[in-house]
């Protein structure tokens, strides 16, 4: 392809992908074909020689985009929002077409395993300190570390990945994760003659987007001397605005603090952003001797602070949004998203079919009234798209990347 063809296809890709915003009201969110239905559309064999953009593009409006699920339509309310905007669109192009490698960017699993890694080689240099006696290794054998039951799976995976006992610690009757608690798992693990590492506390749980209670975490972790990760992967793009933040008094006591703007911040997937207090730690925690670049005119060495050693440039993207949205244009996003989840609280508040368990951010947990099989049985009529059901319930939302 050569750089016409590049400006025109790149232009019709463009007017495709607007498009596509403009109708995306009026598409199935979910794909409506079978699986397997490709195998009879498209060509089993490579093509021997090469075709022209137009045909491919046709071909993707034919054949693939039929068998998406639309996650950025109004009407696609399943897990966690995928974010999406114009300037995160023309980012991501922006940092394909730039093809720099960064460094600096995680996604939050990730994080999580950083931070704990962190936590691990933290504790094992304080400990070594203290008993000469021990091996590096005897120490590993005896850490522990703690998160609560309502924590994101990534956070499990992450103690088996670092192969450090991860205790799922019961919350309160709000799902947050309280002082008394971890005091005592610790107090009973130090007694057997283990070796606490890190606590990994969520601000906004994937479940029900709890808190746990980090002010007083926090103040465990600093006496104990006990890494202290924040999972805020989703609700952490809340702290943007002011009002929000006391859910995250005691963030003075944490190490790191990871927070997705992939997932509520307008940046498209994927881009997770990671807060360390000392960047020394995950410098002691991720190095290795035989490193490619040895001298760095860098002050730190940003490849060091994570597990891949290359990244997209995916830090552009983000600057894209930050910049042509401004502080004020993130906020008024997340207020109004906020503002209609409230709305629909309402919507479900006064209907007396139903009651809603928990309104968080961005999330609302409702329930018709009665058994859980009645709720069960709504959700697959629903999923069957029986029409009287949505017509009671099917609520027009705004298009609000139109309006912002
Ligand atoms: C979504 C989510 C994650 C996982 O994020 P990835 O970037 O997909 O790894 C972790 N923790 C919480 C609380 C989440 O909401």
């Amino acid at each position: 392809m050569n750089i016409e063809e590049f400006r025109e296809f790149g232009k019709a890709s463009v007017d495709y992908i607007a498009d596509y915003f403009e109708n995306i009201r009026k598409i199935e969110v979910i794909s409506q074909v079978e699986p397997g239905y490709l195998k009879n559309d498209l060509s089993e064999k490579a093509p021997l020689t090469g075709e022209p953009w137009q045909d491919v593009l046709q071909d993707v409006d034919k054949f693939i985009v039929p068998g998406l699920t639309h996650w950025h339509s109004p009407h696609f309310h399943a897990y966690f929002p995928t974010a999406n905007s114009f300037p995160g669109i023309v980012g991501e192009l922006f940092l394909s077409g730039l093809g720099s490698l960064s460094k600096d960017w995680n996604a939050a699993s990730e994080s999580t395993l950083v931070g704990l890694l962190c936590g691990i080689q933290r504790t094992v240099r304080n400990t070594l300190k203290l008993n000469l006696h021990l091996t590096k290794e005897q120490i590993k054998g005896k850490l522990v570390a703690y998160t609560s039951k309502e924590s994101n799976s990534s956070v499990e995976k992450a103690g088996l990945l670092a192969s450090v006992a991860m205790r799922l610690l019961p919350t309160d009757e709000n799902g947050s994760l309280r002082g008394n608690i971890l005091l005592d798992a610790i107090k009973r693990d130090k007694e057997a003659g283990l070796i606490p590492c890190c606590v990994v506390a969520t601000l906004g749980t994937t479940g029900t987007c709890a808190f746990d209670n980090l002010e007083e975490l926090g103040e465990i972790c600093n006496k104990e001397d006990i890494w202290l990760h924040v999972d805020a992967a989703y609700a952490g793009a809340a702290f943007a605005c002011p009002e929000y933040r006391y859910l995250m008094k005691g963030v003075q006591y944490t190490d790191s603090f990871n927070f997705n703007p992939h997932k509520w911040m307008l940046v498209n997937s994927d881009c997770s952003a990671l807060w360390l207090k000392n960047t020394k730690d995950v410098e002691e925690a991720l190095k290795v001797k035989s490193t490619l670049s040895k001298s760095s005119s860098f002050e730190h060495d940003i490849h060091q602070w994570q597990i891949p050693s290359s990244r997209r440039f995916r830090a552009l993207k983000l600057w894209f949004v930050i910049r042509i949205y401004g502080v004020e244009g993130i906020q008024k996003h997340i207020r109004h998203q906020i503002s209609l989840a409230k709305y629909f609280e309402h919507l479900a508040r006064s209907d007396d079919r139903f009651e809603v368990c928990i309104s968080s951010m961005g999330l609302v947990c409702f329930r018709l009234k009665g058994e859980d099989r009645l709720t069960q049985d709504l959700l697959d009529k629903i999923f069957k798209k029986e029409e009287d059901i949505l017509d009671a319930l099917l609520l027009q939302r705004k298009n609000w990347w139109l309006d912002l």
